[in-house]
């Protein structure tokens, strides 16, 4: 008899998956989804694998296909066990993300009432039972979640249980409605011959129904068979009474169609000649078309990881859609991953162009329908590509051979809330190692374990060492190589001493008006992540730092003290700079308004445009601002980390950094990464057309290796100097980092929490032995205090940190990050 392992979808989480009997006479594939027997409720459940052996002694048995066909791939069947193994998740939320969209079913607890309210005075119940049985007997019925939230009543389980016992109310259980459906439409079918449809039509007669009826029955002679009833409508003016009669009359018959929500149909692309490629790009692109050459027959050996490490503007893109299209040539197809899809339409745009008709994107700012079609039209091989966030990884794309992650550094590709915190390179590695297909990464400026693999000879490095900026005579298709732009970098502590207090240098104020004046386009740009949240010296420079966790300590105001936010110790607030003396040591830290209010008042003829998350909440607003921008109907554009991405604005001349310190100062082991790729990317995205560009840099510490590294666009330098502090603190890629965090309303309890688990986590270290493992805090998180819970935080670093929580059982309130992107 044969079993099945079966990932259920309760609502407890579970990292394992079940096993179930099969009835006699029913046959489950891998993949497909089926309702199982849970306790006594019936939940939706997917088979991850068909064996002969049950892992379980005693099985229930599956009760039904939810589905005739299996709904995930082979390989997500495998890939979703090892998300669940690697990042320690519930099993069911990492097959999720691999289901159509709308999927899960919330299951509910149903409550009826089985007396009358006239009854009820005469029954023996207890106050709370009373209460409840009251709420139950007004209705036909109740779910229990909504009971719940309606009481706010301690010990509802049990007076439930006890009404539930006396036959007072019954209790049953289902699963919620689903919430996406395909979308129907209803249709006319013509069923006679266009000729007999034809002589029908002429003999209906002059009435004016008779000439809606003839309009209809020629309007499907010329534009049918098939039609929607709405635009049959359109076209004859034929009611529903008229519709009804050509029914009757076996003409013509109603049918429900499916159609399909596409999210790009409303755009039109024109198609695009591809360019030819240079040099650099040929090399390139000669590498991977081999890998998927070899993929395709079959002999791809160990999977093919490319870095395409290329500054900014030097033609990445261009390879990965000559890449696709050899893809596509081998009858193969691909996944496209961007960091933030409203941040990239022109990704989306250059492979509509390339791929008219053949590119689905999915993102969460699709409607839910539209979410559901699209995972439908890719499972069944409509599109060459589909294109999407971290997210998108997963997508049931068939025939997979190229898998491209784009600017890879970026650290959206992380999932933060909810489980599971997978990162999707490492997710998309997998993918390759099941599948075959040929993964490329690329970026600028590419993420510091990336460019250790690469030259540890994990992945094959590709370079483009230099912009191309195409010909405008050569219709797009033909180019230059250009340098990239001049950067200075300002001394801040120069400018006070100066007596220029303005936010601007005199160095960038003198830029800001020659661009004006020569009608070029400016980006000021800002970090406002953690402003305000550290301490920096105005005359040295000077930022206090914690000696064992090297990260700058920050400030918590509520008790006058600096804090590590990695180990938990801290000092108080010194009142001079412990370098230079100086009583100038205070927080630092402005906005993108406060930016704007100065730059209206230097420049108040210049028209400034703002582009922060407070002015992008609504859909499409990226993409509105851009277009203005690109449009030239404003001079000055100001924003922050949003503008790094790889957006391309050719009319921008100068890129203005108000301040590198603030990322730079961030309790973080990747602050110096994360600064030197702000600003090399920031800095990317000046220059960019035939004008030329420069970048000026402000900042009170000229001479940190990061912000020289980014001023001398020079990977290589600052790859061989965080790679050594790395490796000297045990940091990602030479070690591995896991981070915990519990949050509570009760700022003792958490304390307590986080101490009590620091304590077993030591002890266990102890007991089994396990040899290089930093258990680091607990600490409070970088943020104390969110939507209310108060956090604390445990970091464990070593060869394997998952190794030993893999067999600690959390309590509730725990969350687990398995390398983690940041400690903040
Ligand atoms: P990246 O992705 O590295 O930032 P892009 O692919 O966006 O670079 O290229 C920058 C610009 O150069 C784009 O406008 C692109 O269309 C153009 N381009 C790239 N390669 C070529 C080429 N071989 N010939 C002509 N134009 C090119
Ligand atoms: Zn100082
Ligand atoms: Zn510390």
């Amino acid at each position: 008899m044969p079993f099945a392992e079966v990932a259920v979808n309760s609502t407890a989480p579970h990292r394992r998956a079940f096993t179930y009997s099969l009835p006699a006479g029913l046959a489950v594939a891998e993949g497909q989804a089926v309702y199982v027997p849970f306790g006594n409720r019936t939940l939706q459940g997917v088979v991850l694998e068909v064996t002969d052996e049950p892992s379980y002694p005693e099985t229930r048995d599956i009760i039904a296909p939810m589905d005739s066909r299996p709904l995930l791939l082979p390989q997500h069947t495998v890939l979703a066990r090892w998300l669940s193994d690697y990042y320690l998740a519930p099993l069911f939320d990492c097959v999720a993300l691999m289901l159509p969209p709308g999927f899960r079913r919330k299951p509910l607890t149903l409550l009826r009432p089985l007396v009358s309210a006239e009854e009820m005075p005469s029954l023996d119940l207890t106050p709370r039972q009373r209460e409840v049985l009251a709420q139950v007997v007004g209705r036909r019925q109740v779910e229990l979640e909504e009971l719940r939230k309606e009481l706010k009543l301690r010990g509802l389980s049990a007076a439930v249980e006890e009404l539930v016992r006396r036959e007072l109310v019954e209790r049953t259980y289902e699963l919620g409605r689903p919430k996406v459906k395909p979308k129907l439409v209803p249709h006319v079918r013509l069923l006679v011959k266009r000729g007999e449809a034809r002589k029908q039509a002429k003999e209906l007669g002059a009435s004016a129904r008779g000439r809606r009826l003839a309009a209809a029955l020629t309007a499907l002679v010329e534009e049918g068979p098939l039609m929607p009833v709405a635009q049959l409508r359109a076209r004859s003016g034929i009611t529903s009474a008229g519709l009804k009669g050509l029914v009757d009359r076996e003409l013509v018959a109603l049918e429900e169609v499916e159609v399909e929500r596409d999210p790009l149909a409303a755009r039109s692309y024109p198609s695009r000649d591809p360019p030819v490629l240079t040099a650099a790009q040929q090399a390139a692109y000669g590498e991977i078309a081999q890998a998927l050459e070899r993929s395709a027959a079959g002999d791809g050996g160990s999977p093919s990881v490319f870095l395409l490490h290329g500054v900014t503007g030097s033609g990445k893109t261009e390879v990965y859609l000559q890449a696709l299209e050899k893809a596509v040539a081998l009858g193969k197809r691909g996944i496209v991953l961007v960091p933030e899809i409203s941040l990239t339409p022109q990704t989306v745009r250059r492979f509509a162009e390339r791929f008219p008709g053949r590119v689905a994107v999915m993102h969460s700012g699709l409607s839910p329908g539209e979410q559901f079609d699209q995972w439908r039209g890719i499972r069944d091989g409509r599109y060459a590509v589909v294109i999407g966030p971290r997210s998108a990884i997963f997508a049931p794309q068939p025939d997979l051979a190229f898998i491209v992650m784009d600017e890879e550094h970026e650290w959206t590709y992380k999932q933060q809330d909810p489980a599971p915190r997978y990162h999707a390179r490492r997710a998309a590695e997998k993918l390759a190692e099941l599948t075959g297909a040929v993964l490329v990464l690329g970026s600028a400026t590419p993420d510091l374990e990336s460019y250790y693999r690469a030259s540890s000879g994990g992945y094959r490095l590709l370079e483009l060492r230099e912009r191309v900026q195409p010909l405008a005579s050569g219709d797009g298709r033909s180019c230059v190589a250009r340098s990239l732009p001049e950067v200075e970098v300002v001394d801040l502590r120069q400018e006070l001493k100066a007596g220029n207090r303005s936010i601007f240098s005199r160095s960038l104020a003198q830029a800001l008006a020659e661009a004006l004046a020569a009608d070029e386009q400016v980006i000021l740009f800002l970090n406002r992540r953690g402003a305000a949240s550290f301490v920096q010296c105005r005359d040295c420079g000077h930022v206090p730092t914690c000696s064992r966790c090297a990260v700058s300590l920050t400030y918590h105001v509520s008790e006058g003290r600096l804090i590590c936010h990695h180990c938990h110790r801290g000092r108080r607030l010194p009142d001079r700079c412990p370098q230079c003396d100086s009583p100038r040591i205070r927080f630092m830290g402005i906005g993108t308004e406060k930016v704007e209010q100065e730059a209206a008042r230097a420049f108040p003829q210049a028209r400034l445009l703002r582009w922060d998350r407070d002015v992008t909440r609504h859909r499409g607003a990226h993409e509105r601002i851009l277009a203005r921008f690109l449009a030239k109907e404003a001079d000055i554009l100001i924003g922050t980390q949003m503008i790094a991405k790889g957006l391309d604005m050719p009319s921008v001349t100068l890129v203005g950094v108000i301040s590198a310190d603030v990322s730079l100062n961030l309790p973080d082991y990747r602050s110096g990464e994360r600064t030197f790729q702000l600003l090399e990317q920031v800095a990317g995205r000046a220059g960019r057309g035939p004008l030329g560009g420069r970048v000026i840099i402000q900042t009170y510490t000229p001479h940190h290796w990061a912000i020289q590294a980014a001023a001398r666009h020079d990977y290589a330098a600052f790859y061989e100097h965080e790679a050594l502090l790395r490796r000297r603190l045990g940091y990602p890629p030479f070690g591995r980092l896991a981070r915990l965090i519990f949050a509570h309303t009760n700022p003792l309890y958490a304390q307590e929490q986080a101490f009590r688990l620091a304590k077993t986590l030591r002890r266990e270290t102890d007991i089994r032995g396990i040899p290089h493992l930093d258990i680091l805090g607990p600490a409070p998180s970088f943020v104390p205090k969110m939507r209310g819970r108060h956090r604390w935080q445990i970091v464990l670093r070593g060869d394997d940190p998952a190794e030993l929580l893999q067999e600690i059982s959390f309590p509730q309130g725990w969350t687990i990050d398995v390398d983690p992107v940041s400690l903040l």
